[in-house]
């Protein structure tokens, strides 16, 4: 964890807003998948999709871990930031065909997730190329709906209930399927729900003799606010270990598992920084108004995410009440009637459980600048993504007029 003096530092350096990431807490958190699932025969791809600074990517990779991406640019992104190809993922949902060809000719693993894609899959490259199948396994899981993907209403993976479907066209094109996979959702903490996800595929998984990977996705929950639980990777592993053991493994033949967490190797090492433009006091409320809005970090507002917030220049000073709000055309407010140290104008904030989906989320709203990112590797802060210019808001609109 980065102190607030360090924090402090880095917003006079490098000026706010600014996203600052922590190398060590990513390294960290990568340590506990590993030695949480020591007993079992799993990897990791980091759900890139949650920070795609290729030092990032660059970063994680060395640590032994893998890219599991969401588009082709993804996996355009990790191979330039030198990750092999054996070591991308690409788990699509709802692209075109093109960008599978693609995937293919770059030589990365491709979980299919429509039967359309599969079968034009199977017309195209036969059983010369093995591949993974994302499943809808029909589990509700998640912390809100929103961001919960693997259940009966879900758009994402093929329905298990579709499973006759599946095998004809595996059958007919005798596609190579080597991996299934399954995403339920973020934010889960209940070893449980991975333990269904086991449950479901080991009815399945008879189906599929060339099958050596199950995937479970991604979808480990981190601690948001102050009193949140941590989740407990050892105990899901050590769940997950006794139900394959009694249930798949005793069949002589075991599987090597897959997972694609995101979140949880980034959310807890990014802060946002941010400096107070106004103090405004309306009787009722008083509301510190930031310099950064929705356009940089959106969870608050779309998800009513909680993201805990520090005021690092008057850290000593006594706690009042106040709403924190951005400075976008549009209500986007990141927190409301939260105690903070006393905030008065010109404050710098820090802006907690920033790693994750926070700048990769951001836009050019109300033609605002992206803000900067920095990365502190072995106690050293270095620029990874220069502050937007005017220049880019002009970047490829023409002048037709
Ligand atoms: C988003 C996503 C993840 C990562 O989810 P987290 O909640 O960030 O861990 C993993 N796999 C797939 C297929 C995803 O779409």
């Amino acid at each position: 964890m980065l102190s607030k003096d360090q924090l402090l530092q880095i917003a006079e350096r490098f000026g706010t807003p600014v996203y600052v990431y922590d190398a060590e807490k990513m390294k960290e958190q990568y340590q506990k998948l590993k030695s949480g699932f020591a007993g079992l025969d799993a990897s990791f791809f980091f759900a890139c999709k949650a920070l795609t600074n290729i030092n990032v990517l660059k970063y994680i990779s060395s640590l032994g871990c893998g890219i599991d991406c969401s588009s082709i640019n993804e996996v355009k992104l990790a191979l330039h930031a030198g990750v092999s190809p054996e070591n991308i993922l690409y788990t699509s949902n709802g692209i075109s065909f093109e960008e599978i060809q693609e995937a293919v000719k770059n030589g990365v693993h491709v979980n299919i997730d429509s039967l359309s894609n599969l079968e034009k899959f199977g017309k195209k490259f036969g059983s010369s190329y093995p591949v993974g199948v994302r499943l809808r396994p029909n589990i509700l899981a998640g912390g809100n709906l929103k961001i919960s993907t693997g259940h009966e209403k879900s758009k994402f993976g093929i329905p298990v209930d579709q499973l006759d479907n599946l095998l004809d066209v595996i059958k007919q094109h005798n596609i190579h399927i080597k991996t299934l996979h399954i995403h339920t959702g973020s934010d889960i903490k209940d070893a449980e729900v991975f333990v269904h996800g086991i449950k479901v595929l080991t009815e399945l998984v008879a189906h599929f003799p060339d099958l050596e990977v199950i995937d479970l996705g991604g979808g480990f929950k981190v601690p948001y606010e102050p009193d949140d639980e941590e989740t407990d990777i050892a105990h899901i592993a050590q769940r997950l270990k006794t139900y394959l053991e009694s249930h798949l493994f005793n069949k002589g033949k075991t599987y090597t598992l897959w997972f694609e967490p995101g979140k949880y190797l980034v959310s807890e090492c990014g802060y946002l920084l941010t400096q107070v433009n106004v103090m405004k006091d309306n009787g009722a409320q008083t509301f510190a108004g930031i310099n950064t809005g929705l356009n940089h970090l959106i969870r608050p507002m779309m998800y009513d995410a909680y993201h805990h917030i520090v005021n690092l220049s008057n850290a000593h000073a006594e706690e009042k009440v106040y709403t924190v709000t951005g400075y976008i055309c549009e209500t986007d407010t990141f927190a409301t009637d939260r105690l903070l140290h006393e905030v008065r104008e010109g404050d710098v904030l820090a802006i907690y459980n920033a790693g994750a989906y926070g700048f990769e989320m951001s836009s050019n709203y109300n033609s605002r600048y992206k803000p900067a990112e920095v990365l502190v590797l072995d106690g050293e802060a270095k620029l990874i993504r220069k502050r937007d210019e005017f220049e880019d808001l002009l970047r490829n609109q023409v002048k037709a007029l």
